[in-house]
């Protein structure tokens, strides 16, 4: 197999990347709080985080991945104060923490869909860990990293050697504000220890409540990566990605907590995504600056252009997100497109081409994951002189990690999964716009669909729809 290199946060280098088993690798991903829509920022982590999954594959892994769903224990401040995030949502919108969980994962796969994001091979839903995070706790305690303090359990983490080997500084006083909302709880014995298990903090506000040891309550937000990625992945973790924002506490609090209770070294890999700023700063659900795939439709963009818009710069590299800039991704798909759509099929498959294209790939997106040098792999195929099923074959290869529609005009394929797919998803919009009583977007859908020759019929069993 092809040597890759990525860069990981645990050594501070651009390592080899080596799963312990051959061939075979585990991956864990840290999902969405679904309290509100995912923002474009969300969205280029997990975009990035698919590219990478997809170039895996392409090179030869056969990869698992998992990802959570975190519905209940994100509270509103990473210093463990503060109100659920979720309960918060609830409020906000007068739904229950269930309903407002299932509205906005659905809402974030569906965005996922429109930016060609594959869905994990496993999804797990915080809540449905209960017992997974009450074991791992009891090993904590067992091994003599937990402690009970004014009703919560802490993880103490001045029993650890180096608590901070992630985020590579000695003092958590320097990482205040790298989220920005860090805040102070008085039962802590160290100022760095988290919340295993919540039973009194806020917690006649709590709607979802769990029996446990240590009385009714509910689970910290970092226990159930640890536990959710243990329970499908085992004890040893290949790689585990998130946005940097996601290194201190979270992952930090990830490690300290999975490598307390199982006595090793847990995750060999850490790979971390560069926020998406606005001019105002990082992109934020908490400070409210955010924009999301609908309303870049809205807008009349087609969602496909953000993920080229993510594939054009290094994922490590911060990412100021402007509508000029867009608009330049909108220019370059559209031509890449309009050049792909004027190639036709003539002659056969030149292999040694095809072979080499495929090198030269690997070796440019196996840099830490540089997908512009990649994007310049394609850009070099058009100005070659291969026939043009040559240079087909290549395209449809190369987008299997770029998933940019490439190969058909950046439309859908009629009687494809992704046209029934796509239908259906718009379908769903429209629902929940007229629920809304948007009914300028219910409209707008409609003709948006009709433009591409697609009809909808609204029955009394729901909106069947059928090509024109
Ligand atoms: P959340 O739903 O807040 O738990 O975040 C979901 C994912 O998005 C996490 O991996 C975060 O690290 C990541 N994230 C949050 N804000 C940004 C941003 N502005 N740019 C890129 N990734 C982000
Ligand atoms: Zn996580």
């Amino acid at each position: 197999m092809d040597k890759i290199y990525l860069y990981n946060t645990l050594t501070k280098t651009v390592d080899e990347f080596r799963p312990r088993e051959e061939g075979r690798v585990s991956m864990y991903t840290c999902g969405p709080t679904v309290y509100h829509f995912a923002h474009i920022g969300n969205l280029r982590s997990y975009i990035m985080e698919d590219v990478l999954e997809k170039f895996l594959g392409y090179v030869g892994y056969d990869v698992k991945r998992v990802m959570n769903i975190t519905d209940v224990g994100h509270l509103a401040s990473d210093g463990d104060t503060g109100e659920d995030k979720m309960v918060a949502g609830a409020k906000r919108e007068g739904k229950s923490v269930m309903e407002l969980a299932k509205f906005y994962e659905d809402a974030f796969f569906e965005d996922c869909r429109q930016l060609n994001i594959k869905t994990p091979d496993v999804i797990e839903r915080a809540t449905d860990c209960i017992a997974e995070y009450i074991a791992l706790i009891e090993r904590l305690f067992e091994n003599g990293f937990a402690y009970e303090a004014g009703g919560n359990v802490y993880f103490d983490t001045s029993k650890l050697k180096d608590y901070y080997a992630l985020t590579g500084h000695s003092s958590d006083d320097l990482l205040v504000g790298v989220r920005d909302d860090v805040d102070e709880d008085g039962n802590k014995r160290n100022k760095s220890d988290f919340v295993l298990w919540f039973t009194k903090s806020k917690f006649d506000s709590q709607e979802l409540k769990w029996d446990s040891p240590w009385g009714v309550g509910y689970p910290g937000w970092h226990i159930e990566c640890s536990a959710i990625s243990m329970k499908h992945l085992g004890e040893y973790l290949d790689l585990h990605c998130g946005g940097v924002d996601n290194i201190f506490p979270h992952h930090t609090n990830e490690i300290a907590q999975s490598e307390a209770a199982i006595g090793h070294p847990w995750c060999g890999h850490w790979f971390h995504v560069q926020h998406l700023n606005d001019r105002s700063g990082k992109m934020s659900k908490s400070k409210g600056n955010i924009l999301t795939v609908s309303v870049l439709r809205e807008k009349g963009y087609d969602p496909i252009v953000y993920r080229m818009f993510c594939l054009q710069s290094h994922y490590r590299k911060p990412l100021e997100f402007t509508f000029e800039t867009l608009d330049n991704s909108v220019a370059a798909y559209d031509r890449l497109i309009n050049r792909i759509a004027a190639i036709n099929d003539d002659g056969e498959v030149d292999m040694g081409a095809f072979e080499s294209y495929r090198a030269r790939f690997i070796e440019n997106v196996g840099n830490d994951l540089n997908t512009s040098l990649g994007l310049t792999v394609l850009y070099d195929l058009l100005k070659d002189d291969l026939n043009g099923s040559t240079k087909r074959a290549i395209i449809a290869d190369l987008d299997t990690v770029f998933c940019l529609n490439l190969l058909n005009g950046g439309k859908l394929e009629e009687n494809s999964d992704e046209l029934r797919e796509y239908v259906e998803g718009m379908i769903f919009e429209r629902i929940e716009a007229k629920k809304n009583k948007n009914y300028a977007r219910a409209d707008e859908i409609r003709n948006e669909l009709a433009l591409k020759g697609i009809v909808l019929k609204d029955t009394k069993e729901g909106t069947t729809w059928s090509m024109a």
